[in-house]
């Protein structure tokens, strides 16, 4: 961490002593005397001093000043907790909150390590099946996203509800038998429930999750069905992990293949994912030709943001990854999570 600190020192200060370099340069084509070649004897550096001055006169260049100071210090702050690791990868921190009615339902810490450890292998790309990406799509292959997922909590509650509502959030309420969020800006909550129920009170909703335009909100966060988490006694063919990967894709700002909308063919804002008209099941085969636009195109079904099974999903695209990086970056709108 301190080398990480002292070479940014070193290239700030590089980049000042060239600038001044250069003015100097200047000055000397217009200075006679200094034109001749006539060398220094020691090294001066004018770049604080010039500084000095530039920030009292321009109130506008203080602000800024201010601010690029402040931003590193939340940078070493973050740092010095661990946030950001050394090699540039975000780690989220990761509440769960498990309700359950019955003890099956109450899933183990092991299963819940289970589930970490899934979201790390495939969010950095060591999952054990990412060299089935076919050729035709390796190179547009994310490698590792470069974020991580620490377990800080997991708070569990026995109900005797039978199924949780999505549109009213039931889950996430104490006052309506669930477990309150923990600060959602700062931790990303997933909520365990023994069945999910869409508005008409119909289950078969494996899990879902809020973009990051819900950043920080009371509801913010990912519910999930608890077949679906971990592996060991997950309900196949769903049990790999990936719902939990999956949703944390669209936490990061990842919209399906096929765009955010039923119609299909619509944009997921990633240059590197064929378009598609909507979603694969199962376990199809490559390569898979769809038409959008009168185009047909490979399908890209072994994406995490499709609905195929679990087997058969093992990468993100590298536009996909950007995109991610974008949300968790200092200025992006889950920074909180560094
Ligand atoms: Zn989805």
């Amino acid at each position: 961490m301190k080398k990480l600190l002292f070479g940014a020192l070193v290239l700030s200060f590089m980049s000042a002593c060239n600038n001044d370099t250069i003015s100097n340069q200047e000055d000397a084509s217009q200075d006679p005397g200094t034109a001749s070649g006539m060398t220094a004897s020691k090294r001066a550096c004018p770049s604080d001093l010039i500084r000095e001055k530039a920030l009292k006169s321009d109130p506008a260049l203080r602000a800024r000043f201010e601010a690029n100071e402040l931003q590193s210090e939340n940078f070493l702050r973050d740092l010095s907790m661990g946030k950001v690791l050394a090699d540039g990868t975000v780690e989220i921190p990761v509440v769960f909150n498990v309700i359950y009615n019955t003890s099956s339902q109450n899933v183990s810490d092991a299963r819940i390590a289970e589930q970490i450890a899934v979201l790390n292998a495939d969010y950095g790309a060591t999952n054990s099946d990412i060299n089935k990406i076919p050729a035709a799509f390796q190179p547009s292959a994310a490698g590792n996203v470069k974020i991580s997922f620490k377990l800080v909590a997991t708070n569990r509650k026995q109900s005797t509800k039978t199924g949780w509502r999505s549109d009213l959030e039931e889950m996430k309420k104490s006052t309506t038998g669930g477990i309150n969020a923990t600060d959602p800006t700062k931790n990303m909550n997933i909520w365990v429930v023994n069945s999910i129920l869409d508005e008409d009170s119909q289950p078969g909703t494996l899990g879902y999750a809020y973009y990051p335009e819900s950043a920080g909100l009371w509801y913010d966060g990912l519910v999930i069905g608890y077949q679906y988490i971990g592996k060991t006694g997950a309900s196949a063919p769903f049990n790999l992990g990936r719902t939990v990967t999956h949703e944390v894709g669209h936490y990061l700002n990842l919209p399906h293949l096929w765009g955010s909308s039923n119609t299909g063919c619509q944009t997921d804002y990633s240059n590197d994912t064929p378009a598609s008209p909507g979603p694969n099941f199962g376990t199809p085969s490559y390569p898979l030709n769809k038409v959008c636009g009168g185009v047909s195109r490979s399908q890209m079904f072994m994406n995490y943001m499709d609905y195929v099974d679990d087997k058969a999903m093992f990468m993100f695209s590298a536009n996909q990854k950007t995109r991610m990086q974008a949300v968790v970056a200092a200025a992006g709108p889950r920074a909180g999570l560094r």
